[in-house]
């Protein structure tokens, strides 16, 4: 029996027969079958062989039709991908279509190679000679062959149906030979596409970089933690690593959390590595993976840089896995499909193939330190290079004490004109693009609701809309208010706001801003920095978007304007991903001689929080936020798993996920809470709600969803109710 994992929502693999005349060893593992499912015919991928079935065999059907002689997933990645359907408990089917370009999907050919026979010199002279005389259909193919430079087996179909037996015979007697050659468009590239003089050039290492990469370079399977401020030197790390293990003749596989907003990683890489790289992220197009899917399979790509999907990429024989920015929350899948992590899976990825794996982060996740202090992971400090200036001196402005314009209080003004004056640039930070979060009526109190969400819409002045970013809702600004026809009022700051209080204060000075908005229009973020490293833009205002992977020496002054939106969410997450922005964002200030300035604005400068951060850098407010999850038993201290649904009814969701709780196996040291509406209980129309499940040990919990989920899919409710489980969920919303 083949078990076969077909793209359908199956928590199993299903059962087939061997096609007639073949055994399961003509079927490997990893191979693309075609098998009937239902009343359709499906593409399905072998997972594994069985001596039987649950079901008696007269009921299997025969495989129709093996696509692949040689496996398209090879073993390797092939456990990876059961692995992960295994540990996220998602259809394994599903799992391994995601892996998988469109084409291959349908069943396009595995290898964009292709055989081609074309004539050689003794053909041609046996054809001059008349020969072969006795056999007509030899001498066609020959003379047919002699007219072109070479012919594809598809070619040669049209030309002469079955001719597998003449090209043996032509071949035997040395008349024709056959090459390869590749058909299909060739894979992404990129180019060292940025202007950056020191692109090319290796600097010199200091002590922690020889220590990391030597340490790097010695192990098998390690997973090390390479732990240093913006501007100590990971990327350098990451390339001589890299260029190590391309000259063992292995592969590299490179996450990176957002292609276009690391270009200048990306530009590092493709100037320095001496093997083809290809690009893998969710912006190309089906013909674009395709031909990097095949290009990495066959190696003629030995360098894969890509985004949370690349961790599947088909490298053959990975050497170094490297995640940069591991901390980031791109990494997690958190809607659609399986909702897996991209940094643990290359953690498993990686000791599946015995290989070193690199977690590099300045401000790593919690998760990460908790490896670290278990002896799971090993940590790589990097100290600040020592030409590097010292570190920027912090400091908090306290809202309550300052005037404010616009939201920007008067000592973060009177910084910014220092700055410039020195012949610097300021960069300012506010975690919210459009121009005002509320619309406001000041008579009768009326606020701009999203229609379909429960939240309110946003000001966006330039675009003379009202957006709500749940659901991307768009109507036209009102001028006045709906309810008593008063004027309406944007109430609070967004990016578009705080740029527009700059111009009215620095009307002279370059301005530039960077958000998902200005960003829409390709080529824009290229445009943006260009013009900050050029220094035609002094100023740049941004979301978190400016606080990644870019590099503007110039920069001095750092302001962080809304800080307090993380002091007091709900999330348990939530004080975590607040101190990585400010680090992220204040490590963008004074990276080369110049000592630089970060100024955090705030209406609570007493939060214990702002100065365990303030006082003693990310390790000691980590250690302080550890405590106290350590306390509530909240990951990494216990193991969470969210139960999801959604319905269009209020009821709907909640009825599902009561069924749910209703049927779930008592487990020891498993506990079920809820369910509860969402903290946005209503988005996009619909209703949401979760069960949250809890455990100190990850096995209890996976021995609980193990039983529990064939249950649940058997409700009656849960055809009527969306309901996805997420595993190790980044937050509880
Ligand atoms: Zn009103
Ligand atoms: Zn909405």
């Amino acid at each position: 029996v083949v078990q076969v994992a077909v793209d359908a929502p199956l928590r199993q693999p299903l059962d087939y027969l061997p096609p007639p005349g073949c055994v399961a060893k003509d079927l490997p593992l990893g191979a693309r079958v075609r098998v009937p499912i239902g009343r359709r015919r499906a593409v399905g991928v072998v997972a594994a062989h069985a001596p039987s079935s649950v079901l008696p065999l007269a009921q299997l059907r025969p495989v129709l039709e093996v696509l692949d002689a040689e496996p398209l997933l090879q073993p390797a990645l092939l456990s990876l991908l059961l692995w992960t359907a295994d540990y996220y408990h998602h259809p394994v089917g599903e799992v391994l279509a995601a892996a998988l370009p469109r084409g291959l999907r349908d069943g396009a050919a595995a290898s964009a190679l292709v055989d081609r026979w074309r004539l050689t010199a003794a053909g041609a002279a046996a054809l001059q000679a008349g020969e072969p005389a006795r056999a007509p259909r030899q001498r066609q193919l020959l003379q047919w062959l002699a007219a072109r430079a070479g012919a594809v087996a598809g070619e040669i179909d049209a030309e002469f149906g079955d001719w597998r037996a003449t090209v043996r015979a032509l071949t035997a007697r040395g008349w024709i030979e056959r090459d390869t050659v590749q058909t299909a468009a060739p894979w992404p590239q990129v180019g060292p596409s940025l202007a950056d003089p020191a692109i090319g050039a290796a600097p010199p290492l200091h002590a922690g970089q020889h220590a990391a990469i030597d340490a790097i370079d010695a192990a098998r399977y390690q997973a090390f933690v390479l732990h240093g401020v913006t501007g100590s030197g990971k990327t350098e790390v990451y390339l001589q690593c890299a260029q190590r293990a391309l000259n063992r003749g292995r592969g590299v596989l490179v996450l990176v959390p957002e292609i276009g907003l690391t270009p200048q990683l990306v530009a590092r890489f493709s100037a320095r590595l001496s093997a083809p790289i290809a690009v893998w992220h969710s912006g190309l197009t089906e013909g674009e993976r395709l031909a990097a899917w095949r290009a990495a399979r066959e190696g003629s790509v030995r360098v894969v840089i890509g985004t949370r999907s690349a961790v599947f990429a088909p490298l053959a024989d990975p050497g170094l896995i490297i995640v940069d920015e591991e901390h980031d929350a791109s990494y997690k899948q958190h809607e659609g499909g399986c909702r897996y992590s991209a940094r643990d899976v290359a953690v498993v990825r990686a000791q599946q193939c015995d290989t070193p794996v690199v977690l590099g982060s300045a401000t790593p996740a919690f998760e990460t330190l908790r490896n670290i202090e278990l002896g799971r992971y090993r940590v790589l400090p990097l100290a600040r290079r020592p030409d590097q200036a010292p570190a920027p001196r912090v400091a908090l402005v306290d809202l309550r004490a300052h005037a404010a314009s616009g939201g920007i209080a008067t000592p973060v003004l009177a910084a910014v004109e220092r700055h410039l004056a020195a012949g610097h640039q300021a960069l300012i930070f506010i975690n919210r693009r459009g121009y005002a979060p509320t619309l406001l009526c000041t008579a009768c109190g009326w606020i701009a609701p999203c229609q379909a969400c429960d939240a309110r819409l946003t000001v966006h002045r330039s675009a003379a809309l009202l957006c709500c970013h749940h659901c991307g809702a768009e109507e036209p600004l009102p001028e006045r208010c709906p309810r008593c026809g008063f004027r309406v009022k944007p109430v609070g700051q967004g990016t578009e706001r705080v740029e527009e209080t700059l111009r009215g204060h620095f009307p002279q000075v370059g301005l530039a801003r960077l958000d998902r908005d200005t960003a829409r229009r390709a080529d824009a973020l290229k445009e943006t920095v260009r013009a900050v490293m050029s220094g035609e833009a002094r100023i740049l205002v941004g979301t978190q978007m400016i606080a990644k992977g870019h590099h503007f020496p110039e920069v001095t002054l750092v302001a962080v304007l809304n800080a307090d939106q993380g002091l007091f969410a709900t999330d348990f997450r939530a004080a975590e991903r607040l101190a990585q922005t400010i680090v992220q964002v204040a490590g963008r200030a004074g990276r080369e001689r110049v000592q630089g300035e970060v100024l955090i604005q705030t209406d609570y400068p007493e939060h214990p929080l702002l100065h365990s951060l303030l006082d003693g850098g990310y390790d000691t407010f980590a250690a302080t936020a550890l405590a106290e999850r350590r306390a509530a038993a909240w990951p990494p201290f216990g193991r969470l798993a969210l139960l999801r649904a959604s319905s269009r009814s209020a009821s709907g969701a909640l009825d599902f996920l009561t069924s749910a709780r209703a049927c779930a196996p008592r487990t020891d040291g498993v506990r079920l809470l809820g369910p509860v509406a969402a903290a946005m209980a209503r988005r996009a129309g619909r209703h949401h709600a979760h069960l949250l499940l809890e455990a100190h040990e990850r096995a209890p919990l996976h021995r609980l969803l193990d039983a529990w989920l064939p249950r649940i899919q058997e409700l009656p409710q849960a055809r009527r109710a969306r309901w996805a489980l997420d595993v190790d969920p980044l937050g509880i919303d």
